[in-house]
């Protein structure tokens, strides 16, 4: 990745979106560089323009004005400057690559199909399915079959939990006996291993939806909302928050509810605070899942690009409910690529006794 020569505040670079060239430094050439990365990647047009807007407000303002304001703190108070635009701005009048513009070019210019795919060659294993047990349609040998054939090390077996009865969730007792059938399955497939799991519905008030002594026993536990998906964005947050602390959540699933096509019909995120969320994942080291279901594909990149700035670890996951599905984990590893999560804070990269060790 090009830093271009260091600052050079005595000329405006000129003005090359191609390249990160003169991009690091020149707060309208950073502003502009950021919009066609993130038309690259497809962002909606709303928030390509938001940047566009800012450089255009930027570039009208005589330098000495530019950096009065950056040093008042008082860029957000123009036109079309916001938070993050006026971030942008204070760290390129500073000499630095804004830090935006940094995860943006984490792909190294190259296509992020190319850059993903690197990522899916890294990953060893994948935490978060279902089988016939809760609401998936195949046995779990064979999932487990299935994510050997595709080079994985080990899958986490992630059924349902007992208040998601339409999911014909796990109660207590059938959660143990799913643990010896794993046991014994495992002793026939080393060195491919299941890891014992759940997805585990978090109650409205924060809680855990399943016995604390099972939920440690566990390998991985998956923490995700299924239930009032629309309450209040501060009551879903104290919520959110509340799972993350639990000591047994080793996997924040599919943050926001979104379903964006597909059979079930599209429905909005849900609302919280993500800076809040999201930092609450990093304290308690709890991993930001990057679900692939296609019609999930959650959380979505305005929301993973905030989450690789709070320093949260990630896990891609395909939510998978049938062997087929397990392939789906490319659409996440995309997405990673897109949004420069790195891939070092990758759990499912790891091998399984580093990832089951902590
Ligand atoms: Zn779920
Ligand atoms: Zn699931």
């Amino acid at each position: 990745m090009g830093r271009g020569d260091g600052p050079s505040q005595a000329a405006r670079p000129a003005l090359n979106e191609e390249t990160t060239e003169g991009a690091a430094t020149d707060p309208v050439a950073a502003l502009r560089r950021i919009a066609y990365l993130l038309e690259r990647s497809r962002e909606p047009t709303y928030r390509v323009r938001a940047f566009r807007t800012a450089a255009a407000t930027v570039e009208a303002l005589s330098p000495g004005e530019l950096r009065a304001r950056a040093a008042a703190g008082t860029l957000t108070e123009l036109a079309g400057i916001g938070k993050v635009t006026a971030t942008v701005v204070t760290e390129a009048l500073q000499g630095e690559t804004p830090v935006y513009l940094r995860r943006l070019e984490a792909t190294g210019g190259r296509p992020v199909a190319e850059a993903g795919a690197e990522i899916r060659q890294a990953l060893r294993g994948d935490l978060h399915t279902h089988s016939e047990w809760s609401d998936g349609g195949s046995p779990i040998l064979e999932m487990a079959d299935s994510a050997r054939a595709i080079g994985h090390d080990y899958i986490a077996l992630t059924d349902h939990s007992p208040r998601l009865t339409v999911a014909n969730g796990l109660t207590a007792d059938r959660l143990r006996h799913q643990l010896d059938v794993v046991a014994e399955l495992n002793e026939r497939l080393t060195p491919f291993r299941i890891l014992t799991g759940i997805e585990v519905d978090i109650n409205e008030d924060g809680s855990l939806d399943q016995d604390p002594d099972l939920l440690a026993r566990l390998d991985v536990v998956v923490a995700s909302v299924h239930s009032k998906l629309r309450m209040p964005k501060d009551e879903m947050t104290r919520r959110m928050v509340i799972a993350i602390a639990n000591p047994h959540a080793d996997v924040l699933g599919h943050c926001t509810g979104r379903l964006i096509t597909g059979g079930r019909g599209t429905r909005p995120e849900s609302q919280f605070d993500p800076e809040i969320v999201f930092e609450a994942c990093r304290q308690f080291g709890v991993a930001v899942e990057i679900n692939s279901r296609p019609e999930r594909l959650d959380p979505p990149k305005r929301l993973l690009r905030l989450a690789v700035e709070a320093g949260c670890k990630f896990a891609i996951n395909t939510d998978a409910h049938a062997p087929g599905q397990l392939e789906w984990q490319v659409y996440g590893c995309d997405r990673a690529a897109a949004c420069g999560v790195p891939i070092e804070r990758i759990i499912n990269t790891r091998d399984v006794d580093s990832l089951v060790a902590t």
